[in-house]
């Protein structure tokens, strides 16, 4: 496939698995997702999400477990009636009052669940086996009576024995189930052991098994994709790998390896992950890790010195696929470790500059890198047009005219602003945790737009209370352009109101360019 580099080796074990025609994805973001400790979407923040999953190409959307709530009724209702090309689920356990809470709630499809090994019969369900049985057929009849597609999981099927488990799902099959979930409920799995486990079911069912693994060895994607090999067709994935402790398979590794690695098809818009992955952080407030495989910062970055000159040359040197696959950028990381000859040359390379002003950037580069861990290709950009000259007042598209701010011991810290961009007077207030912040949210009050901060570094340039002093910040909009920006002055307050002046007058140029 154009634009994947991987392993040559994988071509046998390609080979002989045993995949479907075509993987169904059924997200979970929204249910087992939001079982993330500290995680809780709004209604209007699932309805966003759901449009955005369905834009993603997943096939199931599970919106939640409707019995919840009458809320989580109410949200799992808009999230269908939006009009989305995905089928909509909700959860129910094998009871009556589950399965009609998903009912009220419209869904296409009741994923209905009931423990089935030993620990979970004695412990939580306090039931034998052929009770369990028992309800798990009346649901599945129930559900079928009122013309919905139902989907069966054995809770905690991974510790529950294999001739228990046939005996259930061939039991729901026969009441009318459409698939059969296989959920490793606490991360038990290991690959070998699912693509045994999914093999031994297939051979025994007739409809389509789906898998859904949790992360608490760090095998879920692994897991996921040994299942697909035994021939499960269906997957269920979060984004950002939310999901209760360690998580669940995430979607972007798995869509994105078994599209790469294996070239099994996927209804996925691969393109639309990072976008996708970037509001699930924002709703869910977990940042994602820089190193959080396909979608984190780091996915595609590379620290200049061999590595740089490798991926320039040539992409597939260090980069299993390209990152604008999956929606990313390639970033260029200058670290400390990096020699003067990589960054010259990565300059030169960029700018048309003279032998001392490429000599001059090189220096400053040199000694920012040795204060930030790392200094991203907008920074270089941002020295080189220090060196070159500040943005000149008449290029400026964003101009600060008037800033008022307050601090002070037991007072709120409150700015007022007023600023013109492209020749239009803006005037807005903002309060915040201090007046630095004021401002910034004053700032992006008046634009009527958020600016992620994503560095901000306040240094001392000489000793004394009257030391002038260096302020740089980095920030990011909502396209994940980024731009740097310097201040340098007696007052902190607005030596960092210039510097972030700057970084946005240098996102509004890359937006027209
Ligand atoms: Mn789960």
């Amino acid at each position: 496939m154009e634009g994947v580099f991987v392993s040559e080796f994988i071509r046998p074990i390609r080979e002989k698995a045993n995949f479907p025609e075509r993987v169904y994805v059924f997200d979970t973001t929204l249910r087992d997702g939001e079982q993330t400790p500290g995680v809780c979407f709004t209604p209007d923040e699932k309805v966003e999400i759901a449009k955005k999953l369905d834009e993603l190409g997943v096939d199931v959307i599970e919106g939640g477990f409707p019995v919840n709530s009458e809320e989580e009724i109410e949200t799992v209702r808009r999230i269908k009636e939006s009009g989305l090309r995905a089928k909509v689920c909700g959860l129910a356990r094998c009871v009556i009052a589950d399965i009609d809470a998903c009912i009220k709630a419209n869904v296409d499809r009741v994923h209905i669940f009931i423990a089935t090994s030993d620990t979970h019969l004695k412990y939580k369900l306090r039931m034998d086996e052929n009770k369990a049985l028992e309800q798990a057929i009346a649901a599945t009849e129930y559900v079928k009576s009122h013309g919905l597609e139902c989907e069966f999981s054995c809770e905690d099927a991974t510790r529950t024995p294999l001739d228990r488990l046939i005996r259930f799902y061939k039991s729901v099959e026969e009441y009318g189930a459409d698939i059969h979930n296989v959920p490793d409920t606490v991360g038990v799995m290991e690959p070998e052991a699912m693509f045994y486990l999914i093999s031994s079911l297939k051979r025994e069912l007739k409809k389509p098994i789906s898998v859904h693994c949790h992360n608490d060895f760090g095998m879920a994607v692994a897991n996921t994709l040994a299942g697909v090999k035994a021939g499960a067709a269906q997957v269920h994935t979060t984004v950002n790998g939310l999901g209760e402790r360690g998580g669940n398979a995430s979607v972007e590794q798995t869509v994105a390896a078994l599209t790469a690695m294996y070239n099994v098809k996927t209804n996925i818009r691969l393109n639309l992950l990072k976008e996708t992955s970037r509001l699930v952080e924002k709703y869910s407030m977990i940042k994602l890790m820089p190193n959080f495989p396909i979608v984190g910062d780091n996915a595609f970055a590379h620290e200049a010195g061999i590595h740089v000159h490798g991926v320039l040359a040539k992409a597939e040197s260090y980069e299993p696929l390209t990152p604008e696959m999956v929606g990313q950028r390639r970033r260029i990381v200058m670290g400390k470790h990096t020699g003067k000859h990589a960054v010259a040359s990565f300059v030169k390379e960029k700018f048309n500059l003279t032998e001392d002003q490429i000599k001059e950037v090189v220096e400053k580069v040199k000694s920012l890198a040795v204060h930030k861990k790392k200094i991203i290709e907008d920074d270089v950009v941002a020295v080189v047009e220090g060196v070159l000259g500040s943005i000149p007042e008449s290029e400026k598209i964003v101009r600060l005219d008037e800033a008022l701010i307050i601090t002070g011991n037991k007072i709120t810290p409150t700015a007022s602003v007023q600023i013109t961009i492209d020749n239009i007077k803006k005037i807005a207030a903002g309060v915040g945790t201090g007046p630095v912040d004021a401002v910034a949210k004053a700032i992006q009050s008046a634009l009527g737009e958020e600016i992620r901060l994503l560095n901000y570094k306040l240094e001392a340039i000489s000793g004394g209370t009257d030391s002038l002093c260096s302020v740089e910040v980095t920030v990011e909009d909502k396209e994940g352009r980024t731009a740097m920006g310097i201040g340098v002055g007696g007052d902190i307050v607005m030596a960092s109101v210039n510097a972030l002046m700057e970084s946005l007058n240098r996102i509004y140029r890359k937006r027209r360019t």
